[in-house]
Formats: C-alpha cells, structure tokens, sequence
C-alpha cells in the first residue's frame, strides 16, 4: 500500500469517527442522559467504541456523567454553563432576558425600561441596544455571554434571512435585513435566529408535552396562530423556511378576507380577534382571549360556546396537518389551549378528527406545557443544542426574573 493509501485511510477513519461521535451527541440531546448501554443499542456501535468516543468528549467537557449507581452511569450533554441571552421580538416591543447558568438567574428587560433611545420600539436597533445591556450587566456579574437566540413574530425566508415580505407591514423597521448576519455582526457573538412558533415548537420538544417524539406539531393560538414542526429534534423549515404557517390554511372557502389575501383561513376563526367578534354578537362581549376563558371557567354558556367552536375548527385545521405528515403528538399553547377540555372538546368532536381514527391511529393532541414565554425557552432550548449543551428540565429560576434587580445597574 502506498503512502497516500495510508493517508485516505487514516482521513475515512477520522470521518468515521466524526460521524460516530455526532450520532452520540444528538441521540443525547434528542433523549436526554442515557447508559452506554443504551447509547450503543440506539446507534448500533459496539460498546468499546462507545466507550472511546464517551470518554473523549468527557475529557473535552462536553458531556458529563450522573451516576445510577457505584457501576451504571448516565452520560449526559454538560450542563449549560455562563450565560445565554433569549431576545422575543413581537411587532410593538421587545423583551430580552439573560439566563445566568452559573447562578442561576434570569434577567429580564424590555423595550419600554429603555431611556435615551429614539429607535422605534420593535427594531434591530432596540434588540441590540437591549442585548448590549444584558452583556455588560452579565459581565458585571462575572459571567460571559456564550450566545444570543432572537425569536421574530414573522416568518423568515430561508434564502434571504429576512422576514417575508407579507409580514413586512407588520413589522416595518425589519424589513429587507438578514437578521442573523446583522446581529453576528454586531454582537461579535453566536446568534440564531427564528421564528417564534418556530421556537415555542422547540421548547415544547425538549422539555414539554413534545418530549422524546420524532413527529411533533406545536400550535399557537392567541393574538395569532403560529405553528412549528418539529421532525427527529430539528426544526423543520421547509425549502422556503415558512414551514407550519398553519394559521394561513384554508377551511372556509367563503370565510373572511385574511390580510394574507386568502379567504377563510383559520385565523379567522381561532384567533382572538376572532373569537372576541363572535361573542359580540351575543351582547356579552369581551376584552381579551384570557377573560373568555375566565368566564367560560365560571360557566358562562357564550364564552364556553365560542371556544368549544374555536377548538371545532382547529380539529378541522388539524385533520389536514396529520393526513399530510402523520405526527406522534400535536401540541396546542396559546391563550387557547389554557381553556383546556372546554375548547378540546370541540377539537375532538370534530368530524375531520373523528374521522381520522378510520383511517390510522390518531396523534395524541395534548395541551401544551410551556404556555407562557415558550418562544423565549425555546431560544435557550436551540442556543444549548447549537452550543452541545444540555439542561435537562426548565428549572423555577427559568422561568422567574429575579425580583428586585435594579435595571439602571443591568
Ligand atoms: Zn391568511
């Protein structure tokens, strides 16, 4: 053999290894820690190579072990360390919290606790400022910022890295601009960018209802509708990065004109405009989504009517998304989801879903459990996974800014 024949073998070797060592890291943070035992049943290496590839990332600090017992470990990705920055961009302000791993802190600020800065409110400029402040008040605590997860109330388009032109009236101050290399290059940090359906799918996949599943769907409904697919642990996108757009699906055809320029689409139905204009015509009109829910708990018969319809014509939305894809699990959250069977009820007893079990076994639809600040979670759910850092629960501190923080100090 010759010299170069040693060279390419060593070099297939090395990408074996690297191949190997990948499978390792996403069984870990699709499942959480497991044996050696199980990690070599689940990719089919044999437990010596296991065990190489085990001890070198440990040795690296990427993984760490829990011990079972004084022979069985659990191995582990590490828990996450420093600090992670999760940024929530809705269409009239920003909130930016820190998650300070190390003590276990979590900083919140937002657009309005600002002073001095003439940008609009929801703007590039305002999440960099609002990022800014939480780097220096990280490094006033003695932790350092591993990265920054920016969650958008808008789709984003794969090619352009930009919110799709349709949402732009929405969010003016956003249009045109490839969000991630902007804010890379401002921040000089590791930043993503995504969707805030998107994320809440993600959050919901790692630590909720969505665990350990290979095929899951989440669903928002409460201002808007925003849906995220979630196939074997990774955010499915679609070619055009506007996968799960699930508000925008057509189930009247003489429904009401959508700002999409369609008609019928199920946010006019499930949305809580919608549903606040449905119960006007009842006289017992409402201010909020959350209050029909409130009064639907205390047994008011139009608030429970509208939701219960509102679950009816999800069920309808939802029959399509499980013929086209099949999911494990479907997840609602959302202001909607928290009126729990009085809205499921309708989901199920619609005749879309009903119908369903006919034809296979039906998904699991499940309220979500991450309802409040999901898409926040779910930037520090894809910031670990992008950083091979593992936390295997939300802890309390995750989800309660600290009080008593003096933001003028942050
Ligand atoms: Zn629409």
């Amino acid at each position: 053999m010759t010299e170069s024949g040693h060279g390419s073998k060593r070099r297939f070797e090395r990408t074996d290894r690297q191949s190997n060592t990948q499978s390792i890291l996403d069984l870990l943070r699709a499942n959480g820690p497991l044996t050696q035992a199980d990690i070599s049943r689940a990719t089919s290496l044999s437990r010596a190579t296991v065990n190489n590839i085990v001890q070198a990332l440990r040795d690296q600090g990427t993984v760490e072990y829990e011990w079972k017992n004084r022979r069985e470990a659990l191995v582990g990705l590490s828990s996450a360390r420093g600090a992670i920055i999760s940024i929530m961009v809705h269409d009239m302000a920003v909130q930016a919290c820190l998650f300070d791993f190390a003590q276990q802190t979590r900083l919140d600020l937002s657009s309005g606790d600002l002073v001095g800065i003439s940008a609009p409110e929801s703007s590039p400029a305002v999440v960099l400022a609002l990022a800014r402040r939480l780097i220096d008040g990280g490094a006033g605590r003695g932790v350092s910022v591993a990265g920054v997860a920016i969650a958008i109330e808008g789709p984003i388009e794969k090619s352009t890295g930009a919110i799709a032109r349709w949402a732009w009236q929405r969010l003016p101050h956003w249009k045109g601009l490839n969000l991630r290399e902007y804010f890379m290059r401002h921040l000089r940090l590791p930043v993503l960018v995504e969707n805030d359906a998107n994320l809440a799918a993600f959050a919901e996949w790692t630590w909720g209802v969505g665990r350990r599943c290979n095929h899951f769907v989440h669903i928002t409904c409460g201002e808007g509708i925003g849906g995220g697919i979630i196939l074997n642990g990774e955010i499915y996108q679609g070619g055009s990065g506007l996968a799960g757009e699930i508000g925008h699906m057509v189930i009247e055809e003489q429904g009401t004109l959508c700002f999409c320029g369609s008609r019928g689409c199920l946010s006019g139905f499930a949305t809580e405009r919608a549903i606040l204009a449905a119960l006007r015509d009842s006289e017992k009109s409402r201010n909020s989504l959350s209050e029909v829910v409130d009064s639907a708990r205390h047994g008011d018969a139009a608030c429970q009517r509208v939701l219960f319809e509102a679950g009816v014509h999800l069920g309808k939305a939802l029959a399509t998304v499980v013929r086209v894809m099949g999911p494990d699990i479907i997840a609602v959250g959302g202001t909607l989801a928290t009126a729990g069977d009085i809205m499921f009820d309708g989901l199920r007893s619609c005749a879309e879903i009903i119908n369903l079990r006919a034809i296979a076994k039906s998904p699991e639809f499940l309220a979500a459990g991450l309802i409040e600040d999901a898409p926040v979670l779910g930037g520090i759910a894809a910031m670990l996974s992008k950083l091979d850092l593992g936390s295997n629960v939300v802890e309390p501190w995750m989800r309660m800014p600290s009080p008593g923080i003096d933001q003028s100090a942050i």
